[in-house]
């Protein structure tokens, strides 16, 4: 048997401390499992960037369901015919899909909320319709994260939570967001506890979010409906852009160019609703909660 490499002190204090920290990085993941926080989706996600989750053993993470002890860990596993030794990064697409499906959000479908994305071209209008909406009550409208700059008029904790790049950062490596995306050089996240929370207290949920994200929150959450605002016309919303400001012919180009890619997006979306009034936008999206 070959003989292992001898490790120097440094090594040896460097690999030990590796291994504290997965340690602690394990048990903190189980108890964020067992108090509800993090849901198997969440943890799929978090061992894209965390090598500790992504070295977990599956039946560790399974018994640390509330309710679910060692016996039921090994038993669904060997019901799902996954290895008892399997590891996280070790899961296949559809293991994981059957064990999401064994291990759903404990709520019944029947009592959530729905799940609407607002989604569209840049100065179509979607702001002012989630403003619309809030005023309603019949929706939450999420309030995002980003990395820009506040406007004069904006509120942190209203608007947007102004975050740094750092904040952001940890964020994103803390799988705190549904989704998140970058646009016009700021990013921009879905904080995803509030918005569970909310689904799970049978509340409507609106994100007003761009398109990259809203075909992000399709692949996780696929019960979400996609709705795309348009323009009444291409005229009519080159002319809204333009009403924008002082913006640079170069600007204004790159803007027209972004809307046409946007616009050309739509069809991957469950829903198509035209802006022309936004009382007319707000009723359709209202009844998109009673009658999907
Ligand atoms: P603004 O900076 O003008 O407020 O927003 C710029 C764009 O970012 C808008 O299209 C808006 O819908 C989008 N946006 C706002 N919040 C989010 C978010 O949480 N995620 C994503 N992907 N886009 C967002």
């Amino acid at each position: 048997m070959p003989t292992p490499p001898k490790l120097t002190p440094e090594q040896r204090k460097a690999a030990l401390a590796k291994s504290t920290s997965a340690r602690q990085t394990r048990a903190a993941t189980k108890a964020r499992v067992k108090s509800g926080e993090l849901t198997l989706s969440a943890i799929f996600e978090l061992a894209t960037v965390d090598e500790a989750i992504a070295k977990m053993r599956v039946v560790e993470l399974l018994e640390s369901f509330a309710g679910v002890g060692k016996v039921r860990a090994i038993a669904t596993l060997d019901r799902l015919s996954i290895s008892q030794t399997r590891r996280v990064q070790g899961l296949g697409n559809a293991q994981r899909a059957k064990l999401m499906r064994e291990f759903p959000d404990r709520v019944p479908a029947i009592h959530r909320g729905k799940l609407i994305v607002l989604s569209g071209p840049g100065g179509v209008g979607k702001s002012t319709v989630a403003k619309a909406l809030r005023q309603t009550q019949s929706f939450w409208v999420s309030v995002s994260a980003t990395t820009r700059i506040a406007r004069h008029n904006e509120v942190d904790g209203v608007d947007y939570f102004f975050y740094s790049d750092e904040e952001f950062d940890n964020a994103v490596k803390s799988a705190l967001f549904l989704e998140w995306a970058d646009f016009a050089g700021s990013r921009y996240g879905t904080p995803r506890k509030p918005v569970e929370d909310a689904l799970r207290d049978g509340k409507n949920v609106l994100l007003e979010i761009e398109i990259a994200g809203a075909r992000q929150v399709k692949d996780r959450a696929p019960e979400a409906v996609l709705v795309f605002l348009q323009p009444p016309s291409w005229e009519e919303l080159v002319s809204r852009l333009e009403g924008r400001g002082t913006d640079s012919q170069e600007r204004r180009a790159a803007r027209l160019a972004l809307a046409q890619d946007e616009l050309a997006q739509s069809s991957f979306f469950d829903i198509n609703v035209i802006n022309e009034r936004v009382e007319e936008v707000v009723d359709r999206l209202i009844g998109l909660t009673t009658h999907q």
